[in-house]
């Protein structure tokens, strides 16, 4: 038996965990106790439960683990307190080989869910390990669940490589006129005009910028999708306006329109495992890459309307570059107005802002959908074959719930059909759309996916 002390951040209360049976004193101490009293009394008012990776129960049942990385998680029985340093106690046992890792450690507490990121020092023994939780509060009461979990061997590697980068190529040009496929679709919303070049490559590259940021938020949640208890807890892949030859690129481009004019604003190829780590999604055969130009879809949508009618002729709009108070120096000026409001924000101004904003998010929301598809989201069939994703139909590559239905909240990688344009600019009821819990666990490879079951 090894004993390890694990030190880290922790925030919050502190509560001593002994992780360790069969010798450990905390656990000699309870099995008297159950004799005693001819096993513990274990309460059911409330439930103790544990959890992996933020994921819900029926969902993590069928998980695979890699043997580090992955959170595990145990809630507490609502408004209850722990009797002492000892009453929280979880143990670990690997059911091949019988062994089992005594640790003396502390889980970080925050709002009543004890949480471990499982270090690699800690060992783990591939295929099933039990992980039995007990608690006692500070009336007495007895808590208690347990579950098995399987632990994985790493088959050829994590499926995210250390260089991956995705490439938003924005400067494509596919009919070859001369012109970026992405200036020509900002004539559309009436954001750029063929004879005001300056204007559409300085709007251009705002709302490029913008998008590429909604992206980085989508893959850098700050809100801790996996509830390790981490200020930040970013996945491993960066996305670039640019090339490096010195990484593996998967390329995928913005501009255009679908060619096969089924009204689709992105099309990227779904990857199993990021098998192909430099694929290229800019073709017409077969159709891959994002086509702004699509946006049309959702012209009957208020905030469409709101953001684009002041530069649409049609609804009595100027275009940009048109305006009076169109100048380009109008994209030199902070949006803030940079002395501390002194800087006078014209309303013309405020709707060029706008616009940038909205259609920026709303392009980084697809760009981060698309960039899932690419890097191996959403795999078919339950967990270690997949991840809960659905195999034809608008559910191909997009997210199911544990009982194979479209899930009731809304993620990032549900069927990109569904969203409305409100969603994918971040101003639905729930905010910006979000990887959920499963498919962030994946892309951090705190779940093994393979073919090997
Ligand atoms: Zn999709």
């Amino acid at each position: 038996m090894r004993t390890h002390r694990i030190q880290g951040r922790v925030s919050g209360p502190l509560v001593a965990v002994f992780l360790g049976v069969l010798g450990g004193l905390a656990l000699l101490a309870l099995t008297r106790f159950e004799f005693a009293l001819g096993g513990p009394k274990i309460d059911r008012s409330g439930r103790l439960v544990i959890l992996i990776n933020g994921i819900p129960e029926r969902m993590a049942r069928d998980v695979l683990l890699p043997n580090h990385a992955w959170v595990l998680q145990i809630r507490l029985p609502e408004e209850t307190q722990p009797g002492n340093d000892e009453a929280f106690l979880v143990t670990l046992r690997s059911e091949r080989t019988g062994a089992t890792i005594q640790i003396e450690d502390r889980f970080s507490i925050q709002n009543g869910i004890a949480t471990l990121a499982i270090p690699k020092s800690i060992g783990l023994a591939t295929g099933l390990l039990s992980v039995r939780a007990t608690y006692i509060d500070a009336t007495g009461r007895h808590f208690e669940d347990q579950r098995r979990i399987r632990i994985r061997s790493w088959f050829g590697g994590s499926p995210i490589g250390e260089r991956q980068i995705i490439h938003f190529d924005f400067e494509v040009d596919r009919d070859e006129d001369g012109v970026p496929d992405f200036l020509k679709d900002l004539e559309r919303f009436g954001l750029a005009s063929p004879d005001q070049r300056d204007f559409a490559e300085r709007i251009a590259a705002r709302i490029e910028e913008r998008a590429l940021e909604r992206v980085e938020r989508a893959y850098d949640a700050t809100d801790d999708p996996n509830g390790t208890g981490r200020d930040r807890d970013p996945v491993h892949v960066r996305f670039r306006p640019d090339t490096d030859p010195r990484s593996l690129i998967t390329r995928i481009c913005i501009g255009g329109s679908d060619p096969l004019k089924r009204g689709s604003v992105g099309q990227v190829r779904f990857d199993l495992r990021n098998e192909d780590k430099t694929s290229v999604e800019c073709g017409d055969e077969p159709v891959s890459g994002i086509f702004p130009a699509e946006l049309e879809i959702y012209k009957d949508s208020p905030l469409y309307r709101a953001v684009l009618d002041p530069f649409l002729k049609a609804h009595g709009g100027t275009v940009l570059g048109k305006h009076p108070d169109d100048s380009i120096s109008m994209f030199e000026i902070d949006a803030d107005g940079s002395g501390n409001g002194s800087v006078w924000i014209s309303r013309r101004r405020s709707e060029v802002d706008r616009a940038i904003a909205v259609i920026g998010d709303v392009l980084g929301s697809i760009m981060a959908h698309e960039a899932g598809h690419a890097l191996g989201l959403v795999a078919p069939s339950q967990p270690g074959l997949g991840l809960f994703g659905g195999s034809d139909g608008e559910a191909y590559a997009h997210n199911l719930d544990a009982f194979g239905d479209p899930p009731s909240d809304l993620w990032l990688m549900n069927p990109g059909g569904r969203f409305s344009f409100e969603e994918l600019a971040g101003q639905g009821v729930d905010g910006p759309l979000r990887f959920r819990p499963l498919n962030y666990a994946y892309l951090r490879d705190r779940v093994v996916v393979s073919d090997k079951h």
